[in-house]
């Protein structure tokens, strides 16, 4: 996994070029344009990884995660079964930093903390639905089944008295049609189930949150179903003294070191996280 200590601060490219990223690594490839592409032409022979100008990309998918023993990969691998794009080698994607964030708390058994974060009143039942696998039903999440709903929350959590879905974003802003379309589906599974439903969108501490102002401003007098506006950074605060140390170590440097990639406008490296003060 590529962080800050290991980029360099500014990308060199050229109209037709782009440098390894990695700061010591002196190799260029082919600059690609549009759609992000895994071709061998755009890859460090070095380093492994695919190059864009903004963005790149991992040889595997482990190499964009933290927690890969072997419990891990037998719920990865049933996750993919279900899971309709495989994008956690794209260093970028929200999908590597979902699993590296919610995974820990469930690996160290700690979920109702999570149930505290997200604001709601744990039970000591709450488990996680990755992308529509359910690990208990072990197949897509029936609910999701038959609401007939196509979509894929990036994570759903629940326990018996609820049922919260995450829209999670990294960069990108929080699109007001996905919100829209989590929002019936949740009232339906709600009404279903007979739980309360909370739509969480989970964002970047200080990035703009333009969609979700708009969405707060729209649905602000309801009580349930609810609509919350929380941070990577806030889950990670609830992981201290949550996680064995060990792990939080590991969850420490992530945070530190996460990137966005590289600014269109300046080609410098953007930190993805507000560093952590201890
Ligand atoms: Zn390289």
């Amino acid at each position: 996994m590529l962080g800050l200590s290991d980029l360099k601060p500014r990308h060199r490219l050229t109209s037709t070029e782009v440098e390894c990223p990695v700061r010591t690594c002196s190799e260029w490839v082919p600059r690609q344009r549009g759609r992000f592409r895994l071709d061998d032409k755009f890859r460090c022979p070095e380093h492994g990884i695919f190059i864009s100008p903004e963005t790149w990309a991992y040889g595997s998918d482990e190499e964009n995660l933290l927690w890969t023993n072997q419990e891990d990969q037998e719920l990865l691998k049933a996750i993919k079964s279900v899971k309709r794009y495989n994008r956690f080698k794209h260093d970028r994607c929200e999908d590597a930093a979902t699993w590296n964030f919610f995974r820990c708390f469930e690996r160290a058994r700690k979920l109702h903390k999570l149930a505290e974060w997200s604001g709601i009143q744990p039970d000591g039942q709450e488990e996680l639905v990755y992308w529509g696998y359910s690990a208990n039903e072990k197949q897509r999440w029936s609910a999701l089944t038959k609401a007939r709903s196509r979509s894929e929350p990036d994570l759903i959590f629940l326990n018996s008295g609820y049922c919260v879905i995450v829209e999670a974003k990294l960069g990108a802003p929080n699109r007001i049609e996905q919100l829209h379309r989590f929002w019936n589906l949740g009232q339906q599974i709600a009404q279903d189930r007979a739980v309360r439903f909370v739509l969480l969108s989970l964002i970047c501490e200080g990035k703009t949150d333009v969609t979700g102002e708009q969405f707060l401003v729209k649905f602000m007098n309801r009580s349930n179903p609810q609509f919350v506006r929380a941070t990577w950074e806030g889950m990670f605060d609830a992981a201290s003294g949550t996680i064995s140390s060990s792990e939080y170590e590991r969850l420490v440097r992530y945070v530190k070191d996460k990137t966005l990639g590289y600014d269109r406008k300046t080609w410098s490296l953007v930190p993805a996280f507000r560093r952590p003060s201890n």
